[in-house]
Order: C-alpha cells, then sequence, then structure tokens
C-alpha cells in the first residue's frame, strides 16, 4: 500500500469534516473552508492527504490543549496530493486541521462542476453541482479521497438567496447573510466515504416531500421542468419500500432527494441522500415515451437506491471492489423493476439489451484482453475503467447465477447478513461470500471465486450419445487460444427432450468435461436451460438440428441465449454465417419482443461484415425472416396488447426499413415520422421513434434541416435524446460532417459527444468518413470532450471492420497514448476479430444469401 504513490499513509486518518462553501455561479469559481478532526496515531510532523485543482491558502492544525501548529503547503497535481509540513511534531491524539481553499466550478463534469440550461424564458441559467466517484471529491475540498476512510460531513453552502441548495443531510438550519446571499447548514451524515458527499446549487424546483414510512422524499429538476417529476417520485416510493423489505434494514439517511441535472457524465450516482441523475434518467413525460424510455428511469432509479444500503452503508475497502458495490446494485434493480412491472420481463431484457448488460459482457469477456472482475486498480485512472461491462454486467449475471443456484431466499438471508455484519464498515468480495456460505450451507467462494478472480467464461460443448450428455469445457475466446487452460466452476441446469418429455437436471461441472446420464435417449440437450447461465453453448451441426427442430418447446429466455449462443460462435468462427441465418429461418413466429432484438443485433452484426455486391441479397434474407411477423404486428397499437409487443413493433419497423431496406416500410415509415415531429403527443411514442430512425436513415436535405429544429426545441430529454439519435443515422457525409462539427459547440452537450460519435463511427456507410474527422480531429477530441467520457467513444470503432480503414485505427492508436487503454484495447481487439470474421465470410456466406 505505502508504495503506491496514490495511497495514503494512515499515521493520521480523519473521523468528521465541517465543510463551508461559496460558489459563484456567475464566475464560475467557488471558495471554502474546511475544519477537520483528525486522529494522528503516531506523532509526526508531516499529514498527507488529497486535493487537486485546488489554492490551498491556509492550513493550521490545534488541539484542546490549546496548541496552534501552521503547516507548510505543497501541492502535487501529479498524485493529486497535498503534503502539510508542520514546524513543530503533531503530538498522537486528536487534532482539528483547518484549510482554506479556493477552486473553480469547471465543465468537466467531476468534482464541484458547473451545469448549464436554458430556462423557458430563454436565459441561460448555471447549477453548481458535484460528481465524486471515484477520486474526484478532492477537487472540491481537501480530504482523505479513499472509500475506507470513512467520516462523518457536515455541510454549510453559502449561496444566493434564491437559489435552492441540496446537500447529502436535510436542511438543519439557514441564516440570511442580509447581502443577497443566505447560508444552508445541513445535518450531519452517517459515517461515509467521501465520493458520495454531494451538493447542488441552482434554479431548480422541488416537489413537496412524500413520506415514504418516515423517510421524506423529493424530485427535484431544473426550474421550468417540474412538470415531469410525477413518474420518477412514483418508481421512487415504490423502490424505496420495495427495497427496505428486502434488505430488511430501514433507509440509513434522514432524507432522499433525487436531482435532475442537464450536464452529467454517467447515468445517475448513489449520493447517499442526493442521487443525482442525468435528465434522460429520471425526468419523463409519459404521453410521449415508450416503455424502454421508461423503464430506463426505473431502473436507474431503482439501482441508485439499492446503493444507499449496498455501497453506502457498506463499502468496498479500495477500488478493486467496485465490481461488488455495482454489481449487485445491478441485480437488484432488475429484481426491483421486475417487482414493479413484471410485465417489463426484466430479466430478458438484461438478456438481450445492448451496453453493460449480458450480452456485450460476454463479449468483452471473450476476448484475450477481458480482466477479472475483481481487479488490482492503482491509479485514480484505472479506478474510472472500472464502471465498465464486465463490472456491472458480468458481474450481476454471475450474482444472478448463483442465486438461481442457491435459491432466492438463501442469498437474500445471506446479503441481509452481510449488510447488517458490515454496517458503517468497509468490506472485500470474501465477506459476502461468507455470509452466503453461512446462509446457503454452500460453498460459495469456491464455486464464485473462479467466475470473478479469473478473466473469461466457458464455451460449454455439448454432444449426444445415447442416454449420455458429454460435456467439456474450455475458455470462450474470440480469438482462439489453444495454450489457456483456465476451468471454472459451472452451476448448470442441463434441460433435455427424453422421448419427447422435457426434463432439466442441475449440474455443477467441476472439471474440464464430465458425462449426465438421463433415463432414456436423448433426442436433443440444451446446455443453458433457464438462460441465467454466464456461459456459452457450443453445439455440433446434429445438436443444433435437433434444436431448431422443437424450438417451441424452450423458455423464451431459452430461445434467445440459443440465438445468442450460436451468434457467438459464429464470431469466433467456431460457425458459419450460414448456421445463425438458418436458425433465424426458424423464430419467423417468435413472439418475444427480447428475442427478436437480440436476433436483429445478430444480423446487423452480420450486415456490418458483408460487401456492397452481398447487400441486396442479405436485405432480401433478412426480409424472409422478418416479413411474416412484422406484417402481422402492423404499424397501429392493437386494443388488448402488452406494452412489450407494441415495443417489438417498432424493432420489427425499424428491421424492415433499415436492416432489410424494403421500399414499402420506408413510404410507410414517412408519414409517422412527420407526425412525430409535428406533434409528439399525437403518434404512439414507439411507432414514431422506430419511423423516425427509419427516415433519417433514408433522409432528405429538408428531413435533416428539419430535425435539427425539433432537436432545438424538443419538449421532453426523452425526445431530445431521440431526435440527437436520428441525427446521427444519416448515411451522407455531409450531414455526418454537420453533426461532428456539433459535438464542437454548443449544439450538443459535452456529455453526449462522445457516444454520439461513436453511434456515427458504427454507421456501415458513413463510418469510415466518420474515422477520418476522429483521426485528424483527434487534439480538438480531447479538448472539448469531458475527458471522463472520451472512452465511451471507443465503442464505435469495432463496426471499422474493412481492411484498410482497421489498419488505419491500429496505426493511429499505435502511436497515440490514450487514457483509458483498456477500453481502447478491448474494442480495437473485437475490431480484428470482425475483420477477421469478414475475410471468414467474404467467400462463403454469398451461398446463403438468395440472388
Ligand atoms: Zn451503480
Amino acid at each position: 500500500m505505502t508504495d503506491n504513490p496514490y495511497r495514503l499513509p494512515r499515521h493520521v486518518t480523519p473521523s468528521r469534516y465541517e465543510i463551508s462553501l461559496t460558489p459563484d455561479l456567475e464566475h464560475h469559481t467557488f471558495v471554502g473552508s474546511t475544519i477537520i478532526a483528525i486522529d494522528v496515531h503516531e506523532a509526526t510532523s508531516t499529514v498527507i492527504l488529497n486535493a487537486a485543482e485546488l489554492a490551498i491558502s491556509s492550513a493550521t492544525f490545534s488541539n484542546d490543549a490549546g496548541a496552534s501548529v501552521s503547516a507548510h503547503i505543497v501541492t502535487d497535481e501529479e498524485t493529486e496530493r497535498l503534503t502539510l509540513t508542520t514546524s513543530a511534531t503533531l503530538a498522537q491524539g486528536r487534532w482539528n486541521l483547518d484549510l482554506e481553499f479556493a477552486g473553480i466550478l469547471n465543465d468537466e463534469l467531476r468534482g464541484f462542476y458547473r451545469a448549464s440550461f436554458t430556462d423557458v424564458d430563454g436565459n441561460e441559467q448555471t447549477i453548481a453541482t458535484t460528481q465524486f466517484e471515484a477520486t474526484d471529491a478532492r477537487r472540491a475540498f481537501p480530504c482523505w479521497d479513499e472509500p475506507d476512510l470513512k467520516a462523518v460531513f457536515s455541510i454549510s453552502l453559502t449561496v444566493p438567496s434564491d437559489l435552492l441548495a441540496v446537500s447529502n443531510g436535510a436542511e438543519a438550519g439557514r441564516h440570511d447573510n442580509g447581502d443577497g446571499t443566505t447560508t444552508v447548514q445541513f445535518a450531519d451524515t452517517m459515517i461515509m466515504s467521501t465520493y458520495i458527499v454531494a451538493f447542488v446549487v441552482g434554479p431548480l424546483e422541488a416537489t413537496d416531500p412524500i413520506d415514504v414510512d418516515g423517510v421524506p422524499f423529493r424530485v427535484i429538476a431544473p426550474i421550468g421542468k417540474g412538470y415531469l417529476t410525477d413518474f420518477a417520485s412514483e418508481a421512487g416510493v415504490f423502490c424505496l419500500r420495495w427495497l427496505s423489505n428486502y434488505y430488511g434494514i430501514p433507509y440509513p439517511g434522514d432524507k432522499v432527494d433525487f436531482i435532475a441535472v442537464p450536464d452529467f457524465a454517467f447515468g445517475a450516482m448513489e449520493n447517499l441522500g442526493a442521487i443525482i441523475y442525468r435528465e434522460t434518467a429520471l425526468l419523463l413525460d409519459r404521453d410521449t415515451t415508450s416503455l424502454a424510455e421508461q423503464r430506463r428511469v426505473v431502473d436507474v432509479i431503482a439501482h441508485e437506491l439499492a446503493h444507499m444500503w449496498f455501497g453506502d452503508l457498506v463499502t468496498m475497502r479500495w477500488w478493486e471492489g467496485i465490481w461488488l458495490n455495482e454489481a449487485f446494485a445491478s441485480l437488484m434493480e432488475m429484481k426491483t423493476t421486475e417487482a414493479m412491472h413484471p410485465d417489463w420481463e426484466r430479466w430478458m431484457a438484461f438478456a438481450a439489451d445492448p451496453g453493460a448488460e449480458r450480452s456485450d459482457a460476454l463479449t468483452i469477456d471473450a476476448l484475450a484482453e477481458s480482466r477479472s472482475v475483481e481487479f488490482p486498480v492503482a491509479s485514480p485512472d484505472e479506478a474510472n475503467e472500472m464502471f465498465d461491462a464486465l463490472t456491472y454486467g458480468k458481474g450481476s449475471a454471475v450474482l444472478r447465477m448463483i442465486e438461481q443456484f442457491l435459491g432466492g431466499d438463501h442469498f437474500r438471508l445471506g446479503v441481509a447478513d452481510y449488510l447488517r455484519t458490515h454496517s458503517y464498515g468497509n468490506t472485500v468480495t470474501n465477506d459476502l461470500w461468507a455470509a452466503l456460505d453461512r446462509a446457503s450451507g454452500m460453498p460459495v467462494g469456491d464455486i464464485m471465486n473462479t467466475w470473478i478472480l479469473q478473466p473469461g467464461h466457458p464455451l460449454i460443448d455439448v454432444n449426444i450419445d445415447g442416454n449420455r450428455v458429454h460435456l467439456s469445457q474450455r475458455r470462450m475466446l474470440l480469438q482462439a487460444d489453444e495454450t489457456d487452460t483456465s476451468l471454472w466452476s459451472v452451476p448448470m441446469q442441463i434441460k433435455a427432450s427424453i422421448d419427447g418429455e422435457v426434463v432439466t437436471q442441475k449440474f455443477l461441472l467441476e472439471s474440464d468435461s464430465a458425462i449426465v446420464e438421463f433415463p432414456g435417449p436423448v433426442d436433443w440437450v440444451l446446455g443453458n436451460g433457464g438462460g441465467h447461465g454466464f456461459y456459452r453453448v457450443n453445439y455440433p451441426d446434429r445438436e443444433l438440428h435437433a434444436l431448431m427442430g422443437d424450438i417451441e418447446s424452450l423458455e423464451p429466455l431459452e430461445r434467445l441465449t440459443l440465438l445468442d449462443d450460436v451468434r457467438a460462435t459464429v464470431v469466433a468462427g467456431q460457425n458459419h454465417a450460414a448456421a445463425y441465418l438458418e436458425l433465424c429461418d426458424h423464430y419467423r413466429n417468435e413472439t418475444q419482443q427480447a428475442v427478436w432484438q437480440l436476433l436483429l443485433g445478430g444480423l446487423k452484426e452480420i450486415k456490418d461484415i458483408i460487401s456492397n455486391e452481398q447487400l441486396p441479397g442479405f436485405e432480401k434474407r433478412v426480409r424472409s425472416i422478418v416479413a411474416k411477423r412484422a406484417s402481422e404486428v402492423g404499424w397501429e397499437p392493437i386494443d388488448g396488447e402488452t406494452d412489450l409487443n407494441n415495443l417489438l413493433r417498432g424493432d420489427l419497423i425499424r428491421a424492415m426499413g433499415n436492416l432489410g431496406n424494403d421500399p414499402e416500410t420506408v413510404a410507410m415509415a414517412r408519414p409517422f415520422a412527420e407526425q412525430l415531429l409535428d406533434d409528439p403527443a399525437s403518434v404512439d411514442p414507439v411507432v414514431g421513434q422506430a419511423s423516425l430512425f427509419v427516415l433519417a436513415a433514408h433522409g432528405t436535405d429538408k428531413d435533416f434541416v428539419r430535425l435539427r429544429e425539433a432537436y432545438d426545441d424538443a419538449p421532453t430529454p426523452q425526445l431530445r435524446q431521440r431526435y440527437l439519435q436520428a441525427l446521427c443515422s444519416f448515411d451522407d457525409e455531409r450531414f455526418v460532417k454537420q453533426v461532428f462539427d456539433w459535438t464542437f459547440d454548443e449544439t450538443i452537450r459535452g456529455q453526449d459527444a462522445a457516444w454520439v460519435v461513436a453511434r456515427m463511427l458504427s454507421n456501415r456507410e458513413s463510418g469510415p468518413e466518420v474515422w477520418k474527422m476522429v483521426r485528424s480531429g483527434w487534439n480538438d477530441i480531447l479538448a472539448a470532450y469531458p475527458q471522463v467520457t472520451v472512452r465511451h467513444l471507443f465503442d464505435g470503432l469495432p463496426s471499422l471492420s474493412y481492411p484498410e480503414v482497421a489498419a488505419d485505427v491500429e496505426a493511429f492508436f499505435a502511436e497515440t497514448e490514450v487514457r483509458s487503454a483498456k477500453t481502447l484495447a478491448q474494442m480495437l481487439e473485437i475490431l480484428r476479430v470482425h475483420v477477421a470474421l469478414r475475410q471468414r465470410e467474404s467467400g462463403r456466406i454469398g451461398d446463403a444469401l438468395p440472388v
């Protein structure tokens, strides 16, 4: 620990901070002071804590005995440390450290920073807000900025009297200073980590507090947007109650505020009692949003509230344990959303949705550049890079796998025991395994260590041999490596058809191979029964065809994972793309939205690697798979159908219009898209949105101009986001250039710039042109985009699989040093995998396409 320049020595530790801050929203600065109660464990004349981008003007130590010692101040911006050297030795015991400092409200979306918005009267307004995780509290006040150095925080803010100020604790007092400012004092927090401290000041409006079993709960929005808070209020009440009940422990803070902020680098942040959200994750108008947009809000609310216990009350000792925080909150997010809206089928979405969920996590984890879920972290950069698909997606998937294996009750008992045992403290991963061992009587740690402490997951080969099924495991890699001999302890559920009767057998595969016996001849076997296992299954031709013949016997989640497994083996070169297309033919009657979503994602991946000559045949093949279901579902919502069926309607419209390039669909989409642009409430949100994306992919100059106007005037965060997504879906180089330029001015917010470019890089037609812009504009990107967001741009690279473009990408990054090197390495590896896939398939996929 001591040889790491980013870790603090422990001879002095804090127990309480009294922090006073005065932000100047007009000049983007702040001044502050803090009195930190510290314990000096060994007499010393050197005290080291964290500070970054702060001008520290004075530092004085004092104690109850009347001693007062001033300190020499040295700051090191590289290690973000503040070293205080005293002329006299500080004796062992309790001291107070008084510090005065000043800083800037930056526009980097981290530390104490500024966000802005235009109010209904057209005035530019500023909000001062915070984002401290992982290591940016030190940009707002000097502190011991490590998660296990917990303390009590007493915060006071001096602000213009007409602004609202919010922090972790409830407001405990206020004083009118008589000069147009008011000092607001907040109640002491519980003992907690620096990274969940928060404060927000600005022209904000709050809902009346709702009493949720004794906890006052409000939703706070930029002024003028209060009418978009109803949905979040309702979801917040449900989630807070449901989670308290699940954990069996009362909410640990004294109130809950949800605060929507217009510039935010992440989805949301779990600051105790003051949860900050990006607007699209909190503010919503029911009438113009789709199920997917509503589900996102409930998900994020549930996730952040789950952290109030798991993360805030009990915290990882150091950042290598962040996986447990995030994986667990993601698991609880799905359980809570499922409880609130069983009809949304959250576990299906988990398996199919892009982003940091199951399928993408399996892809990243099948790279040589994967990492173990629990991974050593030294520097702040490395800590920030931990917030990825492995931490969230793989982490929550393997927790779900073990929950299914132990049973929900045992799992819940173990979790409650863990939280009670370690309240206000810090933990390592083994503490959770120990609690689950106690609750279940199973060797949970032994099983889970194979999933958490080594990278990768297994590919399980299944072979039918009469009454028996042979299983063998090897590491799943998108680029095969015969020398890798990793093994996993795999809690499997094996489903088989025996003489037409379907049976399921639980089996713990602990060695490289095993044989499972069944009571009769096996017709077909499914290696991931239930669909919750975090592994891939490889089916030889005969076994795959046997399954194809009886697809209807599988559960929806099983049909989904089967498709995804075959898709993955194609990408890994273990199977032909033609096999995936053939499997898709058997899904023509599929009714489940998530299954279609995943199926279409697989087709898009194939579309990205075929040649222009093959494209018409491919589009025809897509239409032959999709057309039947698309015409059944139609264009208008049907009375009595589920919301998911409507969501499917949107997927199929886009699939026919864009993936299948069907002229009739393209023509049909236009009036719906125009209706959406004219009056969003007049068209079904799903049909309108899908039509808009079809229009954009076939759009004209006039459409582009019209969309830009709609984007500027969008009345809700979701509509604004949709219009922006549509603006980056145009193929034409001129439009792409315009959107790229907008990422450097006020048109596109810093929080969105990197994903917008990633989305344009993923476009089959314009991607290579966008790459040229990125390449030549790289220094501008680094200067203009918030640094913490730049890595999201790398997500677009895997689509650039034209060999000459890919070579250029590789060459550029070979000589360009970047932050988030791990993310980049992963995306470049997927790019290489796609180039190889293109080369393999170029000569053979044509046979599978109609002429
Ligand atoms: Zn989280």
